[in-house]
């Protein structure tokens, strides 16, 4: 058995040590630094690549598709008259408007398209308003981005050059003076479908005209009228691109497409 005076002892060193342990400073606190940053290779993506395409000056793209090379009309055909040729003139590498043949449209069918077109409305003026210099650009034979002669003529601004006809006036004028050549660079977006027919994505229109943007992701609110408002129906993903007879003569040149995976 332990005397008491060693358990007395041993109590007063417990005691002692608890002072201390009471009296010790508080261990020291790292004050919080900044968060280390991230590594740079977190965001870089490598997969997939992007297919090289060969864009040459003054050339079109090593992956479009030519639709107008200025000497052959293989790639179109007759609206009026379906599988046959179409009729318009093709001279000095550029096709004209031939007067009563009807419109002309691509014998392939095309959804989501870039295309680049080259236009030149005729250097003596006849006419005024929409009966100067009109033609048109019909994607998917419904949805007009319109060609009409829109320097210095006046006419209503949905149906000026640039606009999506009867629906959305372009953003600016950059039209040149007839006689001169001008150029359509544009994205269309196909619009979609439910199974049912009813309407899940409307069709979307980008263009640039003579390098100014007339057309900014627009909306599109069904295909073109002349008369009242439109409405989409349901209709295959792919259908030709077309080109409007409208009485003038309209010349056009480089004409090609790029065919847009859907995303
Ligand atoms: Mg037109």
């Amino acid at each position: 058995m332990k005397s008491p005076r060693f358990s007395a002892a041993v109590l007063c060193g417990l005691i002692v040590l608890a002072r201390l342990d009471a009296q010790a400073p508080a261990p020291a606190v790292t004050p919080a630094g900044p968060a280390p940053l991230p590594v740079p290779e977190l965001t870089e993506q490598w997969w997939p690549v992007p297919p090289v395409v060969q864009a040459p000056a003054g050339a079109p793209p090593s992956d479009a598709v030519v639709l107008f090379d200025g000497k052959s009309l293989d790639a179109w055909e007759s609206v009026k008259k379906p599988g046959t040729p179409a009729e318009w003139t093709v001279a000095d590498g550029a096709v004209t408007v031939k007067r009563e043949t009807g419109d002309i449209r691509t014998k392939a069918g095309f959804g989501d398209v870039q295309l680049h077109l080259e236009f030149r409305a005729p250097a003596e003026v006849k006419g005024r308003g929409q009966g100067r210099g009109n033609s048109g650009i019909f994607f998917m034979e419904r949805y007009e981005l319109q060609v009409l002669d829109s320097y210095q003529n006046k006419t209503y601004v949905n149906g000026q050059l640039g606009s999506v006809y009867k629906q959305h006036p372009p953003l600016a004028n950059p039209a040149r003076p007839p006689g001169e050549w001008q150029v359509y660079d544009a994205v269309f977006t196909a619009p979609r479908f439910n199974a049912d027919g009813s309407l899940q994505s409307p069709a979307r229109l980008t263009a640039f005209l003579n390098g100014v943007l007339v057309q900014n992701h627009t909306e599109l609110r069904g295909p073109t009228e002349y008369r009242g408002p439109p409405s989409y129906k349901a209709h295959p993903a792919r259908l030709p691109l077309r080109l409007q007879d409208h009485g003038d003569l309209v010349s056009f040149r480089n004409i090609w497409v790029r065919e847009l995976a859907s995303p």
